[in-house]
């Protein structure tokens, strides 16, 4: 488990060389069968909690092969927990929205950047299709630390639990928890030794995952991403060294990867630095690479011998603009096809209940925002059925494109919204607070 415990430890994270020998270190003293047993013991029941088979991921990515030539959208819910300390810490809304609008359009191909895909990679391009809906934030002033344990090998866990000072999961079955937080550089002594930008857990038992590879505590389950690396506009910097790390929202993007089953582009198979091509990512289109990017744009890397990746019988060079590479955030812009049917499959597959989200959820289904007039001609009031006076407001077109996002303020429980700016049309508006998510089909004529 420790090993898997490391490919999460390193799960975009930046790391020196040094640490990756002292990770080495630990893991020789932390056995695969105490961590298990460990586990089974403080979490009884997490497997069958999580409890999936090859056979069914397996299953869903051929009639997945299917089901994406309809070009079906699937909405995942979203709740991000910003969990602070500093006010530096407290993202702005502002940047919570943007990072959303960032996994929108790489989750769609709809990212600016596609153009600088090498024209070698251009037929395997995969849009995955699913629409990230910003269905909460929840705010928690915290005076715990997240600190990666090097003697545990484990990731800080706090910011996940009320009692521990972080924030509660909301009903992570049906929902994608994205914690933000500080998560504190990995220290020896006074040394920073590295730092940790995010991590994730996969549903358990993926065929191309170590065994037991979900998250310990259902509980638990979700993204962990540090605050300075959420959002495209995310005003923080982050530096290692002399480097300053290039933000572009796109470590959630990676995250996100991880949390519907996908592997490192290299495969993990040179954990601990050394080069090396045995490891492998479980996706066929996608060439291998002996050790990730690091942070930079190398195109002229070719570290692995391909020809067997279903679509070319040429040598490939390596996919360093892959989202789930460690390159520079703006050099990486896409996802293969092979990458998106997994995705899909594990989404239909032991994420499913992630699509039942408004069905479920019974806070939610009771009450209703009164949209009138509808149709309307750019003009509609948002009257609300409670006394909170904030909503959270989203307009995309019938192709999923958002149109508008914004906070509103009601007065009297009541709030108008200009639309004159955009085109007539059919259009889905999604109102939000914490007590109520209402969706309406609205017509501008
Ligand atoms: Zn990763």
């Amino acid at each position: 488990m420790k090993t898997i415990l490391s490919v999460y430890l390193f799960a975009a994270a930046f790391i020196l060389n040094t640490v990756l020998k002292a990770q080495q270190d630990v893991k020789i003293l932390c056995g695969d069968y105490l961590y298990k047993e460990y586990l089974n013991k403080k979490y009884p029941g997490f497997k069958e909690s999580y409890e999936k088979t090859l056979f069914q991921i397996a299953e869903q990515v051929e009639k997945n092969k299917q089901l994406r030539t309809t070009s079906t959208q699937y909405t995942v819910n979203v709740v991000v927990h910003v969990v602070w300390k500093d006010p530096s810490e407290n993202l702005d809304d502002s940047i919570i929205y943007n990072q959303i609008q960032v996994l929108n359009e790489d989750y769609n191909r709809l990212n600016a950047d596609t153009i600088n895909l090498r024209s070698i990679f251009q037929p395997i391009v995969g849009k995955v299709g699913i629409h990230f809906n910003l269905f909460q934030i929840i705010r928690k002033q915290t005076n715990q630390t997240f600190n990666v344990s090097l003697t545990s090998g484990g990731m800080p866990n706090q910011m996940k639990y009320d009692s521990l000072g972080g924030s509660n999961a909301v009903d992570p079955v049906h929902y994608l928890n994205i914690w933000v937080c500080k998560i504190q550089p990995i220290m020896i002594g006074p040394v920073q030794l590295g730092q940790i930008l995010g991590f994730a857990f996969p549903p358990n038992n993926l065929s191309n995952w170590p065994s037991n590879s979900g998250a310990p505590d259902i509980r638990e389950d979700g993204v962990v991403i540090d605050y300075r690396c959420f959002g495209r506009n995310n005003p923080n910097t982050l530096t290692m060294g002399s480097q300053t790390i290039t933000i572009k929202g796109r470590t959630p993007t990676h995250e996100v990867g991880h949390y519907f089953g996908l592997r490192h582009i290299w495969g993990d198979g040179s954990t601990f630095g050394s080069n090396n091509c045995t490891g492998d990512d479980g996706i066929q289109d996608t060439p291998n690479a002996n050790n990730q990017s690091n942070f930079d744009c190398n195109t002229s890397k070719n570290t692995c011998v391909d020809t067997n990746l279903g679509w070319t019988t040429v040598d490939m060079p390596d996919l360093v603009e892959n989202y789930m590479d460690y390159s520079s955030e703006d050099c990486m812009n896409m996802f293969s096809q092979g990458q998106a049917n997994w995705m899909i499959a594990t989404l239909l597959g032991p994420r499913s209940e992630l699509l039942n989200a408004n069905a479920v959820n019974e806070i939610h289904s009771s009450l209703k925002f009164n949209v009138y007039p509808n149709p309307n001609n750019g003009k509609i009031f948002i009257q609300s059925p409670t006394t909170m006076n904030t909503a959270f407001v989203q307009i995309q077109d019938i192709t999923g494109k958002i149109i508008l996002q914004e906070k509103i303020n009601f007065q009297n429980g009541k709030v108008a919204l200009d639309l004159s700016n955009i085109q007539k049309g059919i259009y889905i508006l999604q109102i939000t607070n914490e007590q109520i998510h209402t969706i309406e089909k609205i017509a501008i004529e």
